[in-house]
């Protein structure tokens, strides 16, 4: 159970700790931030708002275990990712019950997180004995001018301190995400887990119980922290923190105004989207209504590449609508514990967003396939037909389960409305096609297009990036273990080229 066991350590009282210097502690401020369960609109727990000061002392407790740290062999940092790994996966029935209670996250999905961040930091772990046990070595005669007498030894070296920020809807996979890329490449890392902010969002405590894994494993003291307090508090103090030397930011617009204020740091950003499905003619139908209901309602649409438009040719518009409903007339609604198809959305003021962008396509003559249905955070799922340009919904991210669906002409018109859109994560393309589809994914403005299957992030390994406001930089395992760390080069320089002997 949370809080209980080995995780009774991280409770005090009713307010769950934040963690520095290797423990777990009370802040100073006497003050915390309160936990409002989506589907009780109950307080289900309270995390502790951390000082300003508190935050200081965690950047210079990691400023110096980052220094030994850097020095420990890789196969070192590895071996304690490995074991960090294995603790989370056995504890994940604590930790998924955090996220049923804190994010109405249906049970079984919980438990998928959970494993699947395990999975994330062994595989974290391997990547990173290979790709940074490797360097480069140049050799100077190849630039016009010279000789050879230089000879150039480059290879990956860390930043220092990495404070990465998820949002509400994946706090442990898109918090490991950041922390094993950060720690298998010699960084100290410094979460910010979401707590409360205008969407009063949740995540943290499932948070504070994967960073409890990590702390059994036996990291050094400081090397990791996570503070807790509301993202509108202690957000500015922490991205603007002289001690910060890269942002690893998941969430929404907050991370725009983060990247207009943040220092010169590299910023890796993963923001919101819109993504877009376009259907041809020649698509395998069935195919298609799965992946619209998979990929538009599945964790109630609060999915950054949740399907969000469906832009369909009007010859197979109604055949698809219809499939479509049927399917959605089959979801089970109700609450996350009996594992339940569409949960109660995060909050309440989610809830009202979404009912606002319903509303506005209502009045603006859209069809609604199902009756519009609320009770409290829980919104029934909601096909919604003929919606066009002039709407909000054509253009914005409800985070729910309602979809709008846009019937076009031509395919021009589709990527039309994909390309005007201010994001550009992912998007998907179903047709039989597959050299029409290459086509249409080389026009879609968005950071990967799927073909014939809905948006996903993942496998984790994948390179997963937005274009516009969708994003900075790219993630995936990879390419976040490249992003947190700088080439160093030393170059020998020889007093004569080196081939002038034999
Ligand atoms: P959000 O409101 O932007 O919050 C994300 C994180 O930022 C939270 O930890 C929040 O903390 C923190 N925060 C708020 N104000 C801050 C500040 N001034 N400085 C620093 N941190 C601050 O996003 P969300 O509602 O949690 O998540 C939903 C959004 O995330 C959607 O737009 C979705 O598309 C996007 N998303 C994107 C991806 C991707 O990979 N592209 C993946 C998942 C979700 P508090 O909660 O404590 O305020």
């Amino acid at each position: 159970m949370a809080g209980t066991g080995v995780f009774a350590d991280i409770l005090d009282g009713e307010v769950y700790k934040y963690y520095a210097d290797g423990e777990w502690r009370a802040s100073g401020s006497g003050k915390s931030v309160a936990i409002v369960n989506p589907t009780t609109r109950q307080t289900q727990y309270r995390v502790q708002a951390c000082t300003q000061e508190e935050v200081n002392k965690v950047m210079e407790g990691a400023k110096v275990a980052q220094k030994a740290w850097a020095r420990t062999p890789l196969w070192k940092r590895a071996e304690l990712l490995h074991k960090a790994a294995a603790i989370l996966k056995e504890h994940k029935a604590p930790i998924a019950e955090c996220l049923v209670k804190e994010i109405a996250k249906p049970a079984k999905d919980a438990v998928t997180e959970v494993v699947r961040s395990g999975d994330l930091v062994s595989y974290t772990a391997e990547e990173g004995v290979r790709i940074l046990g490797e360097g480069k070595l140049l050799v100077s005669d190849s630039f016009p001018g010279n000789e050879r007498n230089k000879y150039c030894l480059s290879s990956k070296v860390p930043l220092g301190i990495v404070l990465a920020i998820p949002p509400f809807n994946y706090p442990v996979n898109l918090a490991v995400s950041k922390i094993g890329p950060a720690l298998i490449a010699g960084n100290a890392l410094v979460l910010k887990p979401p707590t409360q902010c205008l969407l009063c969002n949740q995540g943290a405590v499932a948070a504070l119980h994967m960073v409890h894994c990590f702390h059994l494993a036996g990291f050094p003291k400081g090397l990791i922290s996570c503070v807790t307090g509301k993202g509108s508090e202690i957000g500015d103090f922490l991205t603007m923190h002289p001690g910060v030397n890269c942002i690893s930011f998941t969430g929404g617009d907050t991370g725009i105004a983060i990247s207009k204020k943040a220092g010169m740091v590299p910023l890796q950003m993963e923001l919101g989207g819109k993504d877009a499905c376009i259907v041809l003619e020649d698509a395998d139908l069935d195919l298609v209504a799965a992946n619209i209901v998979k990929g538009g309602f599945s964790y109630s649409g609060q999915r950054c590449t949740a399907v969000k438009v469906v832009l369909i040719m009007e010859t197979v518009a109604d055949t698809v609508v219809e499939k479509v409903n049927a399917k959605l007339a089959k979801l089970k609604v109700g609450p996350p514990e009996d594992n339940c198809d569409i949960t109660p959305v995060v909050t309440e003021s989610s809830a009202n967003f979404i009912e606002g962008l319903v509303m506005d396509a209502k009045e603006k003559g859209a069809t609604f396939c199902q009756e519009y249905r609320r009770e409290g955070n829980l919104i029934w799922p909601l096909l919604l037909d003929h919606v066009r340009p002039d709407m909000r919904i054509a253009w914005e991210e409800p985070f729910g389960p309602v979809l709008p669906v846009i019937r076009i002409n031509s395919v021009e018109e589709g990527i039309h409305h994909c390309n005007a859109s201010n994001f550009g994560l992912q998007g998907c393309v179903f047709t039989r096609d597959i050299n029409k589809a290459i086509m249409i994914s080389d026009a879609m403005e968005s950071g990967t297009v799927q073909i014939n299957s809905a948006p996903a992030r993942g496998p984790d390994h994948f390179p997963f990036q937005g274009l516009k406001d969708s994003g900075i930089g790219s993630q995936g395992i990879t390419n976040s273990i490249n992003m947190m760390t700088k080439v160093k080069s030393t170059v020998i320089n020889l007093p004569s080229p080196s081939y002038t002997m034999g």
